[in-house]
């Protein structure tokens, strides 16, 4: 009935406590969230906006949009995250941001068009039925709003990177975090977005050099990729 995977909400309030340490099961989040960060205000300017971070876990986007000056709701699903988020943005005194146990569709009913700016970042891969998370988006965004989305592509490269290598051979992540059934290629995300009255405007990958142990923002969006949309004004 409803929309959730309750194992994999429990992988992820089972490491809560880790959350905002970088370098925990959580690095590979601590590291790609200034490419993220900076990437979403570039496209979307995010001063004085009202913001929506779905699926925020421990509040790592959610808190630094808030420092940059959006007003953020964070929403989720799993208890545990959303208390260490609540306890960092008031250890952080960051008071522009507030998180809610709600579903993207239940939000979605009660809240639509109530947003300049919705992210959805490494959630639709956890989630039965990501083409309704998506339309939930489009539907808490205001015309003329953004949405971003991240995830997980679909293809052998994608398994041997985002499996074999971050889950096995680097241990970035524990094994078990993703399964490769539920990775999106981009022409589904893309057709999901476009069903759902979304203009697709960019998208950038995000790429791990395993000799430095950094990501950057790349063209190649084979892997892990971002994808930015509007909602017509
Ligand atoms: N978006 C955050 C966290 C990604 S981890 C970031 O990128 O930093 C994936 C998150 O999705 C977890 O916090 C998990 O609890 C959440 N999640 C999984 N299924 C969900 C669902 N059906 N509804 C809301 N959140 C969900």
């Amino acid at each position: 009935m409803s929309n959730v995977d309750a194992q994999e909400l429990a992988k992820f309030s089972e490491l809560a406590h880790r959350w905002w340490d970088p370098e925990s099961e959580f690095r590979p989040l601590h590291q790609i969230n200034p490419l993220r960060l900076a990437w979403i205000d570039g496209l979307a300017d995010l001063r004085g906006k009202q913001a929506l971070d779905v699926g925020c876990g421990g509040g790592l986007l959610a808190e630094a949009m808030a420092t940059r000056a959006a007003r953020v709701t964070g929403i989720d699903l799993a208890a545990r995250p959303l208390g260490v988020a609540r306890l960092h943005a008031l250890d952080a005194g960051v008071t522009n941001v507030e998180y809610r146990e709600i579903a993207t569709e239940a939000l979605a009913l009660e809240q639509p068009a109530a947003y300049d700016v919705v992210t959805c970042m490494e959630m639709l891969e956890h989630v039965p039925d990501p083409a309704a998370v998506v339309r939930a988006c489009a539907t808490l965004a205001r015309p003329g709003g953004w949405v971003f989305f991240s995830t997980l592509n679909r293809n052998p490269k994608a398994f041997l990177l985002a499996i074999v290598g971050a889950e096995y051979l680097l241990r970035l992540l524990p094994r078990g975090t993703h399964e490769y059934a539920r990775f999106i290629r981009p022409s589904e995300l893309a057709r999901w977005a476009r069903e759902a009255g979304l203009d697709l405007q960019a998208s950038r990958g995000l790429q791990y050099n395993p000799l430095t142990r950094r990501y950057g923002l790349a063209a190649d969006t084979s892997v892990n990729y971002l994808v930015a949309c509007r909602k017509p004004a």
